[in-house]
C-alpha cells in the first residue's frame, strides 16, 4: 500500500486505492477499485459496479485522469440476468440523478433473461473524484453519529491542527473526524528532528474498532493514525505499553468527557488510577513543552457543564463554548408556473400565482418607467440620464440589455432560500487550553536567552 489517495492521490486513479463515484451532486458511492482479469463474481468485464444508471466495470476506471466522466458499459455485465446487487446510495439516489444529470435509469429485472446477451446501452454516467476527508464524510458507512464538516474544519482550526502535529481522538467512531485530522497533520517525509503528524486514536467498541482498522489499511493512513482498542476512562492515552504520544491537541467525541479528563493532566491528579494500571510511574500523554488545545463535542448542555467544571478543576483555562449552525443556501431564479428541475426540492406549495402575476405586473411597469432615463442618456452618448443622476456603465449595460427585451423579467427574481436537509449533527463544542509545563530549567533557559531588563 503506498501513500493514501486521502493525501496523495496523484494525477490519476489507480487499481487497490479508493475512488469516490459521484452519481449526483451530493450522492457519492465510495469504490475500492480492483484489477480482475477475466470472469469475476458472474460477470465478464471483472469487477463490476451496478447502479441504476448503468454498469461500470472496474476496469473502465483504473487509470483515468481523476474527475474523468465514464460512461456505462455498453456491453452486458449480465446484470439484466441477475438479480441486481444493491449498493450504498442507489435508490437514493435515483431520481436526483436522472433529474440532474440526465441519466437514464438501467432497471434491472429479476427475470432470468441469460448471462451473455446483449442489453440496451445505458446512456448513464458517473464521474471518478479522488477521496477527500469531505466526500468521504458524507459516503462513509455510518456506525455511529459523526462529526460533520462544518464542525471538523471549525475544530481542527480551533486546535491548532496543522503539519506535524500529534492529536488525541477519543472515540474513532466511524472515522469521520479521524481522515480529515489525519490529512490536518500530515507532513510527507519529516526531516531530522522532525516530528511526523500522528492522529492517536481510540475505540472501545470492539466491532467497531476491527472495521476501523481495516478501513485504515484500506485507505493506506495506518501510519498516520494509531488506532487502539481501549476504554479511555480507565485506560487513559498512553501508547505502546506506557508510552506518552505527547500530544498538543485532543478532540473528545465521548459520552462523558469529564471522565476521561483527568488522564489528559500533565501531573497526575487524583482519579488518573488508570494509566499507572502497569505499575509503571504515571506519565501524561500531553507534550510538556507545549500548551495543549482541547475541544469535546457533546450534544446536550447537561453534558457541556460538567466538562466545563471537570476542565476547571484540572487546570484548564481559557474555557469557552460554540455552536456551529451550518446553512446551505439555494440560490435560483424563481420561474413562475414553470417547475424547472433545479426548483424541485424547494418549497413551492405556498406559491400564490395569481399574486406573482400582478407582482410582475407591477415589476415590469416600475422597470418602464426606470429605463426611459437611461436610454435617452444613451442615446445622446451622456453618463447622466435626464433626472441628472449618475449612471454606471455596469448598470447602464444592464438596462440596456434589458430594455430590448419585451418581458425582462423573465429570468425571474432571483430568490435565496436554506435548504431543507441540514446535514450536521449538531452539538456543543467545547473548547479549553492547558497551559504547558515551566520548570525551574525553562525558566533558567529562558532568562539565558532573553535577559530580563536588556
Ligand atoms: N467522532 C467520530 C466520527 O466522526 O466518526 C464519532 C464518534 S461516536 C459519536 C462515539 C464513539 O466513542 C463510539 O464509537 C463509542 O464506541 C466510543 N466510545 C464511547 N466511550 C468510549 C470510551 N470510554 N473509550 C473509547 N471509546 C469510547
Amino acid at each position: 500500500q503506498g501513500i493514501s489517495p486521502f493525501l496523495e492521490p496523484g494525477p490519476r486513479t489507480k487499481a487497490n486505492s479508493l475512488a469516490i463515484l459521484q452519481l449526483s451532486r451530493d450522492n457519492f458511492l465510495p469504490v475500492h477499485l480492483q484489477h480482475a482479469t477475466g470472469e469475476h463474481d458472474g460477470y465478464a468485464e471483472g469487477v463490476v459496479v451496478n447502479t441504476r444508471f448503468g454498469s461500470f466495470p472496474h476496469s473502465t476506471m483504473i487509470g483515468v485522469p481523476w474527475g474523468s466522466q465514464i460512461r456505462a458499459s455498453k456491453v452486458d455485465t449480465g446484470s439484466r440476468g441477475r438479480k441486481r446487487k444493491r449498493v450504498p446510495g442507489d435508490d437514493a439516489a435515483r431520481d436526483e440523478n436522472e433529474n440532474e444529470n440526465g441519466n437514464e435509469s438501467a432497471e434491472p429485472t429479476d427475470t432470468p433473461s441469460g448471462p451473455k446477451q446483449a442489453i440496451a446501452a445505458s446512456s448513464g454516467f458517473v464521474h471518478v473524484l479522488p477521496p477527500t476527508p469531505e466526500i468521504w464524510t458524507t459516503s462513509l458507512p455510518h456506525r455511529t453519529q459523526v462529526v460533520y464538516t462544518p464542525d471538523y474544519s471549525y475544530i481542527l482550526h480551533r486546535i491548532r491542527a496543522r503539519p506535524g502535529a500529534v492529536i488525541i481522538e477519543a472515540g474513532a467512531g466511524s472515522g469521520s473526524f479521524s481522515h480529515a485530522s489525519a490529512r490536518a497533520v500530515y507532513n510527507g517525509y519529516p526531516k531530522e528532528g522532525e516530528r511526523k503528524g500522528k492522529v492517536i486514536s481510540f475505540e472501545y467498541h470492539e466491532e467497531r474498532y476491527k472495521k476501523m482498522k481495516e478501513e485504515l489499511s484500506q485507505h493506506g493512513l495506518q501510519g498516520i493514525v494509531h488506532l487502539t482498542h481501549r476504554d479511555v476512562y480507565k485506560g487513559g492515552f498512553l501508547i505502546n505499553d506506557g508510552e506518552s504520544p505527547e500530544a498538543e491537541a485532543v478532540f473528545l467525541d465521548l459520552p462523558a468527557p469529564w471522565d476521561a479528563l483527568p488522564a489528559l493532566s500533565r501531573q497526575r491528579p487524583e482519579g488518573a488510577e488508570g494509566a499507572t494500571e502497569s505499575g509503571k510511574p504515571w506519565v501524561s500523554p500531553l507534550n510538556p513543552k507545549k500548551n495543549a488545545y482541547i475541544c469535546t463535542f457533546s450534544p446536550c448542555i447537561e453534558q457541556v457543564t460538567k466538562t466545563v467544571s471537570a476542565m476547571r478543576r484540572l487546570g484548564w483555562v481559557d474555557i469557552d463554548m460554540v455552536e456551529i449552525a451550518n446553512r446551505k443556501l439555494h440560490t435560483a431564479r424563481d420561474r413562475v408556473g414553470l417547475n424547472l428541475p433545479q426548483d424541485r426540492g424547494v418549497n413551492n406549495s405556498a406559491r400564490d400565482v395569481e399574486e406573482a402575476i400582478s407582482k410582475l405586473a407591477e415589476i415590469e411597469e416600475k422597470f418602464r418607467q426606470h429605463a426611459r432615463p437611461a436610454r435617452s442618456a444613451e442615446n445622446t452618448g451622456s453618463k447622466h440620464g435626464d433626472n441628472g443622476k449618475a449612471v454606471s456603465n455596469r448598470k447602464g449595460a444592464r438596462e440596456e440589455e434589458t430594455s430590448t427585451s419585451s418581458r425582462p423579467w423573465a429570468d425571474g427574481r432571483l430568490i435565496v432560500r436554506g435548504e431543507p436537509e441540514i446535514k450536521t449533527h449538531t452539538s456543543y463544542l467545547v473548547f479549553a487550553i492547558l497551559p504547558r509545563e515551566w520548570s525551574e530549567e525553562d525558566e533558567a533557559e529562558a532568562l539565558a536567552k532573553y535577559p530580563l531588563g536588556q
